[in-house]
């Protein structure tokens, strides 16, 4: 991942308030297109510039060739408000965030996430790094990403709420762990587009803990099939369980993994 300095310049008077949109808008809008990570962007306000730091997935992450029908109305809204089109700086590589698949099509590839997670969902199968998502060759809804990254927060605040044994720890581990749910619904639904569009075959992972026994959990069936879909070996140190049929990955219980 990369660090971007972004500024953006006044060419007139222009107001606080309808640049403080402009800009938020047009970062909202990269990021449901995957070309820039993280939901936290501080603007830092000069006399008649402001700069902010972003990280993208790849150097050329904000190149235009990658910008949805949404980041090219959001670059429409900064002329609007008064500002220039938008430079960009590179600063650096990121040391603390993964480094992207090297192919954008590899054998197969998964819809993937966990509560620290900042980068893509879509990860190679080949190597788990994740794959910037507007490397996809189409649109995955309405034109840009946007129901890929609602589906990943929506992952994400369940696997926390069920960590930290809350309430509703048990609706929220049903949505990231079972078939029928309605993430899984949404998840899978995903998983067809993606492949519809990258012809890559593309698996949903769902996520197990809890369990009875160490030998139940070895012995557990595809649950949408009722197939064996155990793995001679454990895959990236995760994935124990992988039906091709129903394009599934699971593992052994955290409870009982080693
Ligand atoms: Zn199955």
């Amino acid at each position: 991942m990369f660090i971007k300095e972004i500024t953006f310049e006044c060419y007139k008077n222009t107001q606080y308030a309808a640049v403080e949109k402009a800009i938020n808008n047009y970062f909202d809008m990269l990021r449901y297109n995957g070309q820039i990570l993280g939901r936290e962007f501080p603007i830092a306000m000069f006399e008649a510039w402001f700069v902010s730091s972003l990280v993208c997935p790849e150097e050329n992450s904000l190149n235009d060739i990658f910008n949805s029908p949404q980041v090219k109305q959001a670059l429409q809204g900064l002329t609007e408000a008064g500002l220039l089109s938008p430079k960009i700086k590179n600063i650096a590589e990121d040391l603390n965030s993964l480094c992207c698949a090297e192919k954008f099509q590899p054998s197969w590839q998964l819809l993937y996430t966990t509560f620290l997670d900042t980068c893509s969902p879509l990860r190679c199968g080949e190597s788990l790094a994740p794959i910037p998502l507007y490397r996809t060759p189409e649109a995955i809804s309405n034109g840009d990403r946007k129901a890929i990254l609602k589906w990943q927060e929506e992952w994400i605040n369940c696997d926390e709420l069920q960590m930290n044994g809350s309430a509703v720890s048990s609706v929220a581990l049903k949505e990231i762990g079972e078939i029928g749910s309605r993430l899984f619904y949404r998840g899978t639904n995903l998983c067809e587009r993606i492949e519809e569009i990258t012809k890559v075959p593309t698996y949903y992972y769902l996520y197990r803990v809890a369990g009875n026994s160490l030998i139940a959990e070895q012995e557990r069936k595809c649950p949408a099939c009722g197939g064996d879909w155990k793995l001679a070996a454990p895959l990236f140190d995760i994935f124990d369980f992988k039906c091709e049929p129903c394009k599934l990955l699971s593992n052994i219980s955290w409870d009982f993994k080693k």
